[in-house]
Order: structure tokens, then sequence, then C-alpha cells
């Protein structure tokens, strides 16, 4: 079930709290607020935008929600990939989790990299000793395994996965780089970034494959907190 945004006021839901699930019941939202609002009546003005004739004063013709509900759907739809794309919101929960685990991938990456090269010296993968020295060798082997099998030129670390990032920020060895600003941006020790990245995955998880099912509101929270801490780490 994925879930619709107002493209007026940015609402999820109706009056009743319950959730905005399909175009149809977002138009209809926008017109009962259009018929409604007081002033600014936002929803009024944007539905005009789309028809000058939509105006709740006039008998004739009379404009009930069902009528300007079907007047704006067109509308409606149009709106959802721009707004995901504006605000960084997803329209479906599971569509939101997708794009977090493709930043968090972005910042461990980033994150990974920037540590060990403070610790063994500047330089891409085949140049430094960062890659040999700061990365375990089974991550090392299934990472440049991964790679070759994509025929690509990009570095190894390119086809690295939360878990496979853990394994290197938590090694004996790269723990102590990595520790500070883990624990300045609210991890409290090892054992809770373990836990968070953890459940940050099998949600990840929860969006692909045999076991598919919708995150939960509470796992798309989860997941958004883990990536902001990840972004204050990354600073
Ligand atoms: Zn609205």
């Amino acid at each position: 079930m994925s879930t619709w945004i107002c493209p007026v006021c940015q609402s999820s839901s109706k009056s009743d709290g319950s959730p905005l699930t399909s175009p149809w019941s977002c138009a209809l939202h926008i017109a009962s607020k259009a018929l409604t609002e007081p002033y600014p009546r936002r929803h009024l003005i944007w539905s005009q935008k789309i028809n000058p004739d939509i105006d709740p004063r006039r008998k004739n013709p009379h404009w009930k929600n069902n009528k300007i509900a079907t007047e704006i759907l067109q509308a409606v739809n149009d709106s959802q990939p721009k707004q995901a794309a504006a605000s960084g919101t997803s329209r479906s929960p599971k569509a939101a989790v997708g794009q977090l685990r493709t930043e968090a991938e972005s910042l461990l990456k980033n994150f990974v990299v920037n540590g060990l090269q403070r610790r063994f010296g500047p330089g891409n993968w085949a140049e430094s000793i960062w890659w040999t020295d700061g990365v375990p060798t089974n991550v090392r082997a299934d990472l440049v395994r991964r790679r070759e099998l994509a025929k690509s030129m990009e570095s190894p670390l390119a086809w690295g996965h939360p878990v496979e990032f853990l394994e290197i920020i938590t090694s004996s060895l790269a723990w102590p780089i990595f520790e500070p600003p883990l624990k300045g941006a609210g991890f409290r020790d090892q054992r809770a970034f373990r836990d968070q990245l953890v459940k940050f995955n099998e949600i990840g998880n929860l969006t692909h494959g045999a076991r598919e099912k919708e995150p939960s509101t509470e796992d798309v929270q989860f997941a958004r907190d883990f990536v902001d801490m990840l972004n204050t780490a990354s600073k």
C-alpha cells in the first residue's frame, strides 16, 4: 500500500487520520479542503490553477467533492514524482527505505575512505596502502570479486553493502579511527553501532526478495534517524 502526499499541504492523511492511499483519495482531500478551508484557501487556489472554473460559490455548475476531485485528479497524479524528488520524501515507505539505503551506502563508503585515508595517507584504492592495510582481507576479496563479475574498473568499495562497511569499521585496526566520530554522532559504543546498522540492513531487506513486505512507519523513522546519525558522523 502506498501513501500519497497532498501537493498543497504535504499531508499524507485525511482529516480522520487515515492515510491517503490513492491519487483519488488525495484528490478528494484537496476537494473537501477547497470547499471548506478558510482564507488563504490554499487548496482552492491550487485547484483553480488547474481549472479556473472551480469555484464553490458558484451554483452553476455546482461544485461538489467528487466533481472537483475529478477535475484535479490528473494534476494530483502528475505531482507525485516531482514531489518525491524535491522534498526527499517518497510516496511509499518501501521507496523511502530504498532511497535511505542508497544514501547510507554512499555515506558509509565516503566515511570509510576518508577515515582510512586520514590514517594511512591519501590516494585512491589502487595507489595507497589504506586499501590493503585498512580493509580486512575477506572483505577485499569479496568486493574485488563483485567488481570483476561486473567487468568494471570502478573502486571495489562501490560494491560494498552495509554489512561489509560494518566489518571494515569495526575491525580492531580501524575502530580507533572511526570510534570518535561515531560516538560524537550519538552511537553509544561499537555494540550500539553494530545493532543499529544490522537493524537498518534488515529493514532494507524487507523491500525486496522473497520476504518482501511494506516497512512500518517506525521502520522508516528508524532508517531516517540512522542516516541522520551517519551524516553527523561524516561531518
Ligand atoms: Zn492538503
